[in-house]
Formats: C-alpha cells, structure tokens, sequence
C-alpha cells in the first residue's frame, strides 16, 4: 500500500494556487465538475472518446480540460499519473472510479494525490471488515451467517463483487439456501460457498442519508471526536424489486433483483434525522480510531428503519454516492447549513478552497 506520506510529499510540490479537481466522468462526475465550476476550481474530466460529446454537451458541468483514454484502467499508466501530477490535480474517487480502476490498484499503483483517506477503501471493501468497523461504533447491523446451516431466519444473501445487488436471494432455512444456491451454481454464477455472504435480512423502510465530515471544521456534535458533520440529502435507491407489485397477483421471477436503477428524493421524520446523526457520528469516531484520520468528506450509510429496531445500518460507502446526484442545487437539509444550494460536489469543491486558504491540504488529503 503506497503511504500516506508518500502521497503527501508529492502534494508538497504542488502549486496551491493552481489545484484543479479530476474524476472519470461517470457517476457523479457532472455534479464534481458543475460544484467546481460553483468554487470557481478548475476540473479535469478523464473521458472514454466517445462519450467526450455527451459530456461536452452539459455548457455548466463541463470540465476546463479532458484526458482521453481508451480503457479507465490507462490512468494508472505512468505518463497519465505524471501528467495528473504536474497539473496539480486531486482526484475525486466517486463510486465508478473505484470500480473501474480496483480499490487494490488505487491503493498500490496509484500516486496522484486524492481528496479523502484512502485506507476507507480497504475498510468498506471488504463486508466482514466493514462489519467490524460498523460493531466498534455500535451501531445496529443485521447479524452475519457464517454457515448456511445456521440459517433460522429470513436471510438475504450477496454474492461477492456484485454489482448493485444482481444474483442476490432470500432464503429463510438452510434447505432453501441450498436450492437457490445449487442453481445459481449449475448457471455458473457462483462456484463455492464462501463466494456468498449471508446476512439477517430486515424488513422496513431503507433510507440512505448523505453525510459530509470537515476535518477543517470544530466540532459540532457530542458524537464525534472531531470535524464537522453535515447531512446534506437523504435518497432511496430504486431497485428492480421495488416494483414486484406489478407482478401481482403472480410475483415475477424477474422482479426478485435488487439492481440499482435510480435514485429517489426522500426526507426522514425530524425525530429520526437526530437518530441519523448520533449514528453517523458513531461511525466516523470508530473509523477514526481504526483507520487515522478516519473518514474525510463524503460518506454514505445504507439503513433500514424498523418501528421496532430502529435503524439498522447494512452498509457504508465512504466516498460520494449516485444518490447524491439529486441535489445538484442542495437538498431539504443542506439549506439548514449554507446560505447557497449546496451539491455534495460543490461542497467538496468548497472544502478543498476552504484547505488552501488554511494551509491545510495535507490534512484532507490521501
Ligand atoms: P450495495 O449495492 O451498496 O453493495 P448491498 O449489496 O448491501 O448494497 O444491498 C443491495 C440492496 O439489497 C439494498 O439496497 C437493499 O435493498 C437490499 N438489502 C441489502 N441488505 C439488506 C438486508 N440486510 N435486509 C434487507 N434488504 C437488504
């Protein structure tokens, strides 16, 4: 794993007064670039060359300059991580980045400086570390299945590096784990048992709140150790299940799919955003203490409300999330912070000029 001081000492000869934001122009990158443009930062946008118009096409969300490259997996070539460098540029690693790139490339190949701690990756790439890092905060998980045989309940069960939820089943006793898993076996999906993790699964409403952490900023909620923690929208994913209602009065084996598809707005009754707070603040304190600085910037919880339970977190994504996407002008909670419409990409943008005015780079960067 590249140092973090390594990294720093090549932020060290950057020109602060000429940093520019780059990201691969996917998921979030039009939002990164639109809240740039908001902070009067310029961007670079690494681009397919065939999706360069469509990009192009966007007059307020255009990055000031493109890198072109045929396969997103390039910007690990040396000349394109040099010249990443010699322009002074903080990548901004957005959920396609990861997942393009690969979270071991980043953290052993790549050089250029990114905006956040990037030890995150190593801790919420992996389900059961990511467990760990969730029960030291103590917040409430659904409870894990180490064998199936153990299954006494409803469990859902995901297969390792699915995307967005795709091949993942419900089964509530071992002999219907062993069905749904056999199948999936003679599809050639999955080979062994230790490509499936098993989890309590739980019924309720899912919220996903959006979270910004300032390393820059005091302190602002009993929960933390330190920083500033702002809730700056909350989204649904829409997910092919949601719609199983069409199915009826026969549910369609077809809509049994967790993939994302899209996002939709949503707010928490105000009772529940004091709940969402002391939760995420829990968390940013344990990340903390396992993986100094913690969390930096953006940073997702995946919940599920139950009347009874209260929420219970299945999931974190410690980097700016699709959902955030909705709230290109701010959100129903941003505006109870900033006197202007606030994205998570712009704010961002925001910290990075708040981090050159104080000296302080270094600190919200890895
Ligand atoms: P991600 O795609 O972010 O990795 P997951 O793979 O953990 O998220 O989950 C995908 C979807 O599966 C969730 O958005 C949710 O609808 C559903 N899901 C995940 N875990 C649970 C659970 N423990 N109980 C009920 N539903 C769940």
């Amino acid at each position: 794993m590249i140092p973090r001081s390594q990294i720093l000492d090549i932020l060290r000869h950057y020109n602060e007064s000429d940093i520019k934001i780059g990201t691969i122009c996917s998921h979030t990158a039009l939002q990164i670039f639109h809240g740039a443009r908001r902070e009067g930062i310029p961007s670079v946008g690494i681009i397919l060359p065939e999706n360069k118009p469509y990009y192009e096409s966007f007059n307020k969300a255009l990055p000031e300059t493109f890198i072109e490259v045929e396969n997103y997996k390039e910007i690990l070539n040396e000349n394109i991580q040099k010249k990443l460098i010699s322009e002074n540029v903080l990548i901004i690693p957005h959920g396609s980045f990861v997942e393009y790139v690969g979270a071991e490339n980043i953290l052993e190949k790549f050089r250029v400086p990114m905006f956040g701690n990037r030890l995150t990756l190593f801790w919420e790439g992996d389900r059961r570390r990511q467990r760990r890092w969730l029960d030291e905060a103590g917040v409430s998980a659904p409870k894990i299945y180490e064998r199936p045989e153990d299954i006494d309940k409803l469990v859902i069960v995901k297969l390792h590096g699915a995307k967005g939820g795709k091949g993942y089943f419900k089964a509530s006793n071992p002999r219907e784990f062993y069905e749904k898993f056999d199948q999936l076996r003679i599809n050639n999906v999955i080979s062994e048992i230790n490509e499936v993790f098993i989890e309590e699964y739980i019924a309720g409403v899912r919220y996903y709140p959006h979270f910004f952490l300032s390393l820059l900023e005091k302190k602002n909620i009993p929960d933390l150790e330190e920083g500033r923690l702002e809730l700056l929208g909350i989204d649904r994913r829409l997910e092919v299940i949601d719609e199983v209602y069409r199915g009826l009065p026969m549910i369609i084996e077809e809509y049994i799919d967790y993939t994302v598809t899209g996002n939709t707005p949503a707010v928490v009754r105000e009772k529940y955003i004091l709940e969402l707070l002391k939760i995420a603040g829990r968390i940013a304190s344990s990340a903390r203490k396992l993986f100094y600085p913690g969390l930096i910037g953006p940073f997702c919880l995946e919940t599920i409300y139950n009347p009874k339970r209260g929420f219970t977190v299945f999931e974190v994504s410690a980097r700016i999330v699709a959902g955030t996407n909705l709230y290109p002008d701010g959100s129903p909670y941003s505006t109870f912070y900033f006197d202007e419409p606030m994205s998570m990409g712009r704010r961002i943008a925001r910290e990075i000029k708040n981090a050159v005015k104080l000296n302080s780079l270094s600190k919200i960067v890895y």
